[in-house]
């Protein structure tokens, strides 16, 4: 795929890509064999993330194993009935079903409150009416977790590709992480069974925290192999390119930059183990990933400007991965909470500030 908007063909490569992820068994790190998975822990899953990273350089792939697993996976293994995980956990760990969550709406991303995509009931179950946007996956979906209003309070709805009234379209984009694939969920008096009640009545604004906690704490892990390449790039450009008979590094304004490369990635290594060896040890999150989603994010966007200053017009060039990273990188800032919304939680949590999800 290059720098423009994914067409239909990208769209089932896509979808192969994440399958083939799903060969490799990427999706049952950090889940009990008795769910299907390969009973490692969370730190298994930071260091598989970061091998497929480097190995890919496509923050795109990422953003969409990411989606899938925190967005759809997890939540059904914290949330889901033995009878909802036993129907859809082992199609969407094995990648033959795919996932994401929907939150974000046209009026509201950041602040909750501001959601208005409502759930009724019906006789067999739910009606949902709104419109959900820059929901990751979407075109490649089978199954999207929909948060929606029910008696004014958000609960989560398990909404299939197939069902009745609703669409999961390819538009809108943006200009990020192309390869994740990105649509509006269009619901129009979309139909849906009891059992596609995921987690309590009303339960909805803390599931979203627990997913969005999860996604923000691992999500660096494959963008950290990924700014390993950038680094490799850029170190093996700084030794070869010649400038005044000299290598281009022995320059100390270029060699500085990637020394604050190389420290900003061995700190986004540090945070992540800190979340594995959270989430291993049962202990809660909120604070720690909230401050490596805010870390991590500023330090993708300012190494990958380095990058492109290092590398001179070249780094620029058309189809460069390197350039693509700067708009995958202004992209890490806003997915998953924004940085804003980051340092807001952090404050909270120091008793200053209001807390926001
Ligand atoms: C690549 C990508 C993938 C995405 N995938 C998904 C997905 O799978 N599912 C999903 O539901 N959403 C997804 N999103 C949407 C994303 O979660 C939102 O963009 C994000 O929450 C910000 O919301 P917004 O864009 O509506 O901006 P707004 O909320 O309108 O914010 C605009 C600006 O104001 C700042 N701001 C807002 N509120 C405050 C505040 N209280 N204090 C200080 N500053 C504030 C923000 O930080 C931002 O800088 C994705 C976005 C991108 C870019």
């Amino acid at each position: 795929m290059n720098n423009m908007h994914p067409q239909i063909s990208d769209y089932e490569s896509a979808r192969q890509r994440l399958q083939l992820q799903a060969q490799q068994n990427l999706f049952k790190h950090a889940i009990a064999l008795e769910f299907g998975g390969l009973g490692d822990d969370f730190q298994g899953l930071v260091e598989a993330h970061t091998a497929v990273g480097v190995q890919c350089q496509d923050t795109g792939l990422i953003l969409s194993i990411n989606a899938h697993l925190w967005g759809a996976v997890f939540p059904l293994l914290i949330y889901g009935t033995p009878t909802q995980q036993q129907h859809w956990l082992p199609d969407l760990l094995s990648g033959q079903l795919i996932g994401g969550h929907a939150i974000t709406e046209p009026e509201g991303g950041s602040d909750l409150t501001a959601l208005t995509t409502r759930a009724s009931h019906t006789v067999e179950g739910f009606s949902l009416n709104g419109c959900k946007r820059y929901i990751t996956n979407t075109p490649i979906a089978d199954v999207l977790i929909i948060y929606a209003r029910l008696d004014q309070q958000l609960s989560a709805f398990m909404v299939k590709k197939d069902d009745v009234g609703v669409q999961f379209t390819d538009q809108t984009q943006v200009n990020g992480c192309v390869t994740a694939t990105m649509g509006d969920v269009l619901l129009n008096n979309c139909l849906i069974p009891h059992d596609r009640l995921l987690g309590k009545m009303g339960a909805g604004a803390m599931m979203i925290q627990s997913a969005l906690e999860l996604e923000r704490a691992f999500i660096f892990a494959g963008i950290s192999g990924i700014m390993h390449w950038q680094l490799a790039e850029v170190i093996g450009y700084a030794r070869e390119r010649q400038v005044q008979g000299k290598p281009l590094g022995s320059h100390q304004a270029i060699s500085h930059k990637i020394a604050d490369m190389q420290v900003r990635l061995s700190t986004i290594r540090l945070w992540l183990n800190e979340c594995a060896r959270l989430k291993d040890a049962q202990k809660r999150i909120t604070l720690v990933s909230a401050q490596t989603k805010l870390f991590a994010s500023e330090a993708f966007m300012q190494s990958s400007l380095d990058a492109i200053q290092i590398m001179g017009a070249r780094g620029l060039e058309v189809n460069n991965r390197l350039a693509q990273l700067v708009q995958d990188a202004l992209a890490s800032r806003l997915f998953s909470g924004s940085s804003e919304i980051q340092r807001n939680i952090i404050a909270a949590l120091l008793g200053i500030g209001i807390y926001t999800s």
